[in-house]
Order: C-alpha cells, then structure tokens, then sequence
C-alpha cells in the first residue's frame, strides 16, 4: 500500500492492430478492423489531453518499425530467433508479415501512432506488448524465445529513443518474468485477480455479466514486487466493448463500476487499474467515447480533490520503488 488516504488510478491501452488476432479470425476481416482503429486513436488522445489523463500504451514492437524485408530463405525477422513455435499454430509466428513498409501495410506497422503518442499535451508512456504478439505464458514458449522477442522490442523502441520499462502480456499471458526482469522491465500488468483460476469458462462470464450489470466494484488489487525492481501492476477491470452480449450492458453499468472501482482504490488507498485495447472502441465508438468522458471527468475531479494519483505503469512502478527507501530519498 502507498498510503492510505489516496488512490491510484493506471489505464493501460493494448496497441496492437493486426498482431493481436490472426490466430483467430480471418485476415481481411481483421485488417480492415485494424485499419478503422487511427481515428479512434486521435479521439482518445485528444480526449486524454482535455482530461489530462496519462496511460501507458502498450505497443507491439513491430509496430514500431518503419519497414522490414524476407531475408534470402523468405524468413521475416530472422535476426530476432528463435521465434514462437506452438502446436496449436500450423504456420510460422511471422508468415502474416507484409515485409513492406510502413505507408503499404498501416496495419502491421504504425510509427505514426507511436509519434502522435509522444506528441501529446500530456505524457504518456510508451510501453511493450511484446514484438510479435507471442504468448509468454503458453508452456511451449522458451525463455529462449521470450529473450529473442523481449530483445527485438526493446531494439525497435531503442531505434525511436524509446527506453521500454513497462510490459504488457499478449493474452494477459504472464510468463518468463526473470527474462523481463534481466532485460529491464520494472514493472507488468498482471492477470485481474478474478480471471486466475478461472480462465474463461462460461461460469466466470455469467458471473461477470452480472458484476457488470449490478455495478460490482472489481475485485481490489495492489501492487507486489514480484523481483527485486520488477512490479506486478495487475489490472482489475477491463472496459468492455459493445460487442456480442457485452453490448446489452449499458454504458452507465460500466461506468458506475469504474467509478466503484475508483472510490474503493481511494478508500483502501491502493491500486484501481482499467485497461483495453483501441480496437474495442470500434463498435458504437460514440458510447464508448461517452462512457470514457464520464470516467475521465471523474477521475480528473477525484484528483483535483487530491484523493486520486492517475499514473502510468511506469510512473507508478518508480514511486513504489521511491516509497521503499524513503530515508535514502530525504538526503
Ligand atoms: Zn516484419
């Protein structure tokens, strides 16, 4: 616990535009989905600096990059191997890459994205999502595999004058946490405490269905060093598209749980942490626009009222590491 009379609120986003589904559904689907994503993006930014709330971006590393080609045997990447092998997957991790460039394939790269992020009023962080979209926690990744992936992130966001410290799993997949640790990531968003266990089954979904509907705040979550430096952050709600039978919950369930949420990370004096992904903004984007205003509004107003900090993961991760030796820091 930081302290006992003011909450922390983390938003963390999962940008990764055609990486993060083409194990699960069809690719022209998914690119054009990818590709309806950059408006919402500048809304959500925009909205962002009026609130001024900071979040840390998640990026998928590839998406960072300006270009990339085959090599002589038509392997993408070959300088970040091994790559991510999985029974379940009949091809090779990066046979859906263009290998082209940035301006002919918007949605397997997007340094555009990443400059408008660092172009705003306010200052967010840059984080990683991994590079390839792999999935750390799966028992078929080696920490072998996860150090080729972890290194070619940090790589691409080093080639923008980005230092990752953050790091989100793909599929909330946590895995390989001493790879992390030795590559430099301070902190990670951890699974949210009602999913462990669980998993997806259709027992957690009712039950969820329902917590959204009543307005349930989350379940309560804080912060642990899990190593020495390295934080777990984990997230405790999702915010949930219009999508499938999530779209019969009305915005304002959604938000009067966030704002639950809030009110119990300032009443316990820890952690409240919400998170999503651009692409989830596509369906219905002016209800999802309205329920964030609504949040980001309360949020701004708990801060002015000094009961809130809203930090990025990596922000939050430094002032636990500062409240840990607060003799050293008054000399
Ligand atoms: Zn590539």
């Amino acid at each position: 616990m930081l302290n006992g009379h003011r909450g922390t609120m983390v938003l963390s986003l999962d940008f990764e535009l055609s990486w993060g589904r083409f194990d699960k559904m069809p690719l022209n689907e998914l690119e054009a989905e990818s590709l309806e994503e950059r408006p919402h993006i500048r809304r959500l930014l925009a909205l962002m600096d009026r609130y001024e709330i900071p979040a840390t971006w998640a990026t998928v590393g590839h998406l960072m990059l300006d270009r990339c080609e085959r090599d002589a045997s038509g392997h993408a990447h070959g300088d970040s191997t091994p790559h991510a092998a999985y029974s379940w997957l009949s091809h090779e991790w990066f046979k859906h890459d263009p290998c082209t460039d940035a301006s002919r394939a918007r949605a397997w790269y997007a340094p555009d994205v990443v400059e408008w992020i660092r172009g705003t009023k306010v200052r967010h962080e840059i984080g990683s999502h991994s590079f390839g979209h792999i999935y750390y926690g799966d028992p078929e990744c080696t920490p072998e595999v996860a150090e080729a992936d972890l290194k070619a992130a940090l790589k691409a966001a080093k080639d923008k004058g980005i230092t990752l410290t953050s790091f989100v799993f793909p599929r909330n997949l946590v895995g390989h946490l001493p790879v992390l640790h030795e590559l430099g990531i301070k902190a990670y968003r951890g699974q949210d405490p009602m999913m462990k266990g669980w998993g997806f089954g259709p027992i957690l979904r009712a039950v969820h269905y329902w917590h959204q509907l009543r307005g349930i705040p989350p379940y309560p979550v804080q912060a642990e060093e899990t190593l020495p430096g390295l934080w777990n952050i984990p997230g405790n709600q999702f915010f949930m598209p219009k999508v499938g039978i999530r779209r019969l919950i009305p915005m304002a369930c959604q938000v009067r749980r966030v704002k639950a949420g809030i009110n119990q990370a300032v009443k316990r004096g820890d952690l409240y942490h919400l998170w999503f992904h651009p692409f989830n903004l596509n369906a219905q984007p002016d209800v999802m626009f309205s329920g964030l205003e609504r949040i980001f509004a309360f949020a701004a107003r708990m801060r002015d009222k000094g009961l809130l900090n809203i930090l990025t993961m990596g922000d939050y991760a430094q002032r636990l590491d500062e409240s840990k030796h607060p003799l050293v820091l008054q000399r």
